[in-house]
C-alpha cells in the first residue's frame, strides 16, 4: 500500500472499473497502455507505444486505475466459469495478476457496485451479500474522471419456459450448476445449503439407501453444455487433480451418474460446441457414445460450408458414432472408475414438459422432448415442434440442466440497461448511455462499457482484448476533446471512506480518509495475492484449493 500511495500523481486521469473479469483487466490495461505516461506493461503496451503517433505521446498523462470486484476474489469467469478440468485456459491470470501489480491499480474486492434498492436480490444474495460492501455507479461519476462498466452478464440463467422450471427439484440452470462445482462463494455449501443438498441428493450421494442411478439431461448445444457433461462424465481421479470446490469434489466422488443426455433443438449443423472441446468429451475413458438425428440436409450442409467450426464438429460426431462402440457392461478401458457412464447426443429436439416423481411430487422425473423441424431460409432456420405425437418420447431424468444462455441483473437506474439481457446501452464503441434525470447534480459524468455487459453473455476471453481496446479508444478520443478531465485523488478516497464504512462502521467518522484501507472486509491486491498463496500452498495434487466463503479469510492476512 505504502508504494502505491507514493506511485501516484495528485493531477491524473483516474478511471474507476467496476468488475475484474477479463474485460474490467484488458480495459485496465489498454487505459494504462493507450493513455498513461508510464509503459509497464510489457508487450502489448509498447506495441500501442511505437504505433502512437507524436500528437498521442504529447498527451499522455498519469493515469489511475481502481477496479471494484462484488467477489473477495478477482477474474470474474476465468475462476467461476471456466472448467476447473481446462488449467491451461486459467494461464491468462499470470497476465492478470501482472496488471493487478501495477502501481497504478488499486483493487477494490468484496465491493459490490450499484444500488441495492435498484438490484433485483434475492433474499439468499443478500443474506450472503451481508458483509459485501457497496458504491453506488452515481458515487463514482461524481468523482471519478470516468466509470468503465465491465461487470459481465453472468448473473441469471435464461429458461426454457417449462411449467414447474424454478420449483421442481432437480432442475438447474448452468449457470448454479458451474457455480456450485466452481466455488462460487455465493453457491458454496455455507452460503447455499439448499442448492447444495439438492444437487447432492439428485446425484444419487446423500441417502445410504438409494442405490438409483442419476440420468442427467443437459439442454444446449455449446461449450458451457460440454462443461457441464464432462465434469460428470470425468472420473474423480482426474477431477481432483483439478482445481474443482472441494464440496463438489467430495458430492462427485459418492455420485453415482448413469447418463448425461446433451439435446439440441436445432440440426447439428447449427451446434455451438467448438470441435476441440466434443472431441475432448467424446474421449473420455469408460463412456459409451449414442448420438442421434446426425443425418443432414442440402441446407445442413449449405450451412456448414461456410462455417468451418461447424463442418468439423460435425466430421467429429460423425467418426464418434461409427468408431466408439458400445462395451460389455462392467467392462473397464482404464480400471480407474469401473461404472461406466452413457453420454447421448440429440439432435433436433426440444423440452416440452417436466414430469415429478409419483412418489414425491416436488423432485423431477422425466423429460418429455419431441422432435422439431427446421423451417425458414437457409443460415436463419428456426426449429418449430413437430405437431405428430409419436415424435415425442420420455427421458428418465433426475438432474435436467438448462445451458441456454446467461443474462446480467439491473446495476442501478442511473444506467440505461437492456431488459432482454441486462447490456448497457452504448453508442457502438462502448460509450455508456446514463439516464441524465438520476445525475443531473453531477458535473461531466463519463460511463464507459465493455466485455459480457457491452455485447452479451458470448464469445471467449479473448473476444474481450478487442472489446475493450475499442472502449479505450472511445475514452482516449474524449480525452483528446477535453471531455474526460484529470481528478482529484483526494476526493475520490473521500467518497469512498463514506461508501465503503457506511455498511460496517456506522458510529465510526467517515472523517478518517484513510479508515477504508484497514476494513478487513475491503480485499486489496496485497490480500488477494496473500489468498492467492494460501489456496496454492493448500492444493496438493491440485493447482489449488479454492476459498469459498469470505469466512474462510480469518488469520489469512496475519
Ligand atoms: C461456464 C463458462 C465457461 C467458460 N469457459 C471459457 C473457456 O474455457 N475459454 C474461454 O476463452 N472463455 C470461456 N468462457 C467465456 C469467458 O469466461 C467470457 O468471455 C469472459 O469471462 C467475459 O468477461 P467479462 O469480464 O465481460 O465478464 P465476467 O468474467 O463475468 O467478469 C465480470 C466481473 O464483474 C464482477 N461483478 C459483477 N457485478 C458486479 C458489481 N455490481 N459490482 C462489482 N463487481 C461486479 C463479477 O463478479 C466478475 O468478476 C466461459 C464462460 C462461461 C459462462
Amino acid at each position: 500500500m505504502e508504494r502505491r500511495l507514493r506511485s501516484s500523481s495528485s493531477s491524473a486521469l483516474r478511471f474507476a472499473c467496476v468488475g475484474s473479469g477479463p474485460a474490467g483487466m484488458y480495459i485496465t490495461e489498454k487505459l494504462l497502455s493507450l493513455l498513461g505516461k508510464e509503459q509497464k506493461l510489457g508487450r502489448s503496451g509498447s506495441d500501442d507505444a511505437t504505433n502512437d503517433n507524436d500528437r498521442d505521446r504529447s498527451k499522455r498523462v498519469h493515469v489511475e486505475v481502481d477496479i471494484f470486484e462484488k467477489e473477495f476474489s478477482p477474474y470474474g469467469l476465468v475462476r467461476f466459469g471456466v472448467a476447473p478440468d481446462h488449467a491451461s485456459t486459467k494461464n491468462v491470470t499470470n497476465k492478470f495478476d501482472t496488471i493487478l501489480k501495477d502501481s497504478r491499480v488499486r483493487f477494490f474486492g468484496n465491493v459490490k457496485v450499484g444500488e441495492t434498492t435498484a438490484t433485483k436480490r434475492t433474499m439468499k444474495e443478500d443474506e450472503v451479500g451481508a458483509d459485501v460492501l457497496t458504491v453506488s455507479v452515481r458515487e463514482l461519476l461524481g468523482v471519478y474522471s470516468g466509470v468503465v462498466l465491465a461487470h459481465g452478464a453472468a448473473d441469471n440463467d435464461r429458461k426454457i419456459g417449462l411449467e414447474r422450471e424454478d420449483e421442481l427439484k432437480g432442475v438447474y440452470g448452468a449457470r448454479q450448476f458451474v457455480n456450485w462445482f466452481n466455488g462460487l462463494p455465493s453457491a458454496a455449501p455455507s452460503n447455499d445449503k439448499e442448492l447444495h443438498e439438492s444437487i447432492c441428493e439428485r446425484l444419487g450421494y446423500v441417502s445410504s439407501t438409494n442405490t438409483k442411478a442419476s440420468d442427467v439431461v443437459v439442454i444446449g448445444v455449446g461449450n458451457v453444455a460440454l462443461d457441464c457433461a464432462r465434469i460428470l462424465l470425468r472420473s474423480t481421479e482426474e477431477l481432483a487433480e483439478t482445481d474443482i470446490a472441494t464440496h463438489a469434489l467430495v458430492a462427485l466422488k459418492s455420485a453415482n451418474v448413469s447418463s448425461v443426455t446433451i439435446i439440441g433443438r436445432r440440426s447439428v449443423a447449427q451446434a455451438k460446441f467448438s470441435p476441440k472441446e466434443l472431441r475432448e468429451v467424446l474421449a473420455l475413458p469408460n463412456i459409451d457414445v449414442e448420438i442421434d438425428d446426425l443425418e443432414v440436409s442440402d441446407e445442413d450442409v449449405e450451412e456448414m460450408n461456410a462455417s468451418r467450426p461447424r463442418r468439423r464438429a460435425f466430421e467429429v460426431l460423425e467418426k464418434a458414432k461409427t468408431t466408439k462402440t458400445t462395451k460389455e457392461e462392467g467392462e473397464e478401458e482404464d480400471g480407474k472408475n469401473s461404472k461406466r457412464k452413457v453420454l447421448r447426443i440429440l439432435f433436433l429436439k426440444s423440452p416440452t414438459s417436466l414430469i415429478a416423481n409419483e412418489n414425491n411430487n416436488k423432485s423431477l422425473a422425466f423429460v418429455k422432448v419431441r422432435k422439431n423441424i427446421l423451417k425458414g431460409e437457409t443460415g436463419n432456420r428456426k426449429a418449430v415442434l413437430s405437431t405428430n405425437e409419436d415424435d415425442e418420447m420420455t427421458l428418465p431424468c433426475d438432474i435436467l440442466i438448462r445451458s441456454v444462455g446467461y443474462v446480467g441483473d439491473r446495476i442501478e437506474p442511473s444506467v440505461v440497461q437492456s431488459d432482454m439481457n441486462g447490456t448497457i446501452a452504448h453508442d457502438g464503441q462502448g460509450r455508456a448511455q446514463i439516464n441524465e434525470t438520476t445525475i443531473n447534480d453531477i458535473n461531466n459524468a463519463n460511463l464507459y462499457v465493455c466485455g459480457w455487459a457491452k455485447r452479451g453473455a458470448n464469445g471467449v476471453i479473448a473476444t474481450n482484448v478487442q472489446c475493450a481496446e475499442e472502449t479505450a479508444f472511445a475514452i482516449r478520443e474524449d480525452f483528446y476533446t477535453g471531455k474526460i478531465t484529470t481528478k482529484s485523488k483526494s476526493a475520490i478516497d473521500n467518497t469512498l471512506s463514506i461508501a465503503l464504512n457506511k455498511n460496517k462502521n456506522k458510529s465510526e467518522s467517515s472523517s478518517d480518509l484513510n479508515k477504508w484501507k484497514k476494513n478487513p472486509l475491503i480485499i486489496t491486491s496485497e490480500r488477494w495475492f496473500k489468498i492467492d498463496e494460501f489456496e496454492r500452498s493448500r492444493g496438493r495434487l491440485s493447482p489449488r484449493k479454492k476459498l469459498v466463503s469470505i469466512n474462510d479469510l480469518d488469520g489469512i492476512f496475519t
